[in-house]
């Protein structure tokens, strides 16, 4: 956490609200996330200006917008299985960061995935292959899931940032990059 303190005013804001509506979500506080008809109507008419753009896994249990409390609106959010990035998740990325405005792009793993599980195990599995082979890159030689999905993490905030536009834009200070882990036993997200 003491990476938080020199980031950038804007992402520095938007990384403290997904922390503290985690914190809420561990907590079983009162779900108070904007789900109204009247936001509805109030983004249909402003359009959206997400705080942070995340880049998730699909697992069902990793959703983004309940584990960090938030409303319709509020994260640009692309997930696909294993949090894994190609080009059509970095032009997302762009996306959410460059037009969208997003200060702050998490890339969020989590304990448990089965894609990562699924990279571990050797031989051929065919459909699965393009996200697997993405991952057994990304993770090399490690063979502890744990330490698995975390090398997984920081492939994917390298990817993205080798991308022209989100280097330029953090190079600036208008985009933070960070990694971040979901733990499926507590329902707590650190950072990394
Ligand atoms: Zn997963």
């Amino acid at each position: 956490m003491d990476a938080e303190s020199a980031l950038p005013e804007r992402a520095r804001v938007a990384l403290a609200r997904l922390v503290e509506g985690n914190r809420k979500f561990v907590a079983e506080m009162p779900f108070d996330a904007d789900l109204s008809a009247a936001r509805v109507t109030q983004l249909a008419a402003d359009g959206q200006h997400p705080f942070a753009t995340v880049i998730a896994c699909s697992d069902a249990r990793v959703a983004p917008e309940h584990l960090f409390r938030c409303g319709l609106g509020d994260i640009f959010c692309i997930r696909t299985a294993g949090n894994t990035i190609g080009p059509g998740e970095l032009a997302s990325a762009v996306y959410g960061s460059a037009h969208l405005g997003a200060p702050l792009l998490v890339v969020l793993g989590h304990t448990g995935c089965g894609a990562v599980g699924a990279a571990l195990e050797p031989g051929d599995h065919g459909a699965l292959e393009p996200i697997l082979g993405k991952i057994r890159a990304a993770i090399g030689d490690e063979r502890d899931p744990h330490a698995a999905s975390v090398a997984n993490v920081r492939a994917g905030i390298d990817t993205l940032r080798a991308q022209t536009d989100l280097a330029r834009l953090e190079t600036v200070g208008a985009l933070a990059i960070v990694g971040a882990l979901y733990h499926t036993d507590t329902g707590a997200v650190t950072l990394l």
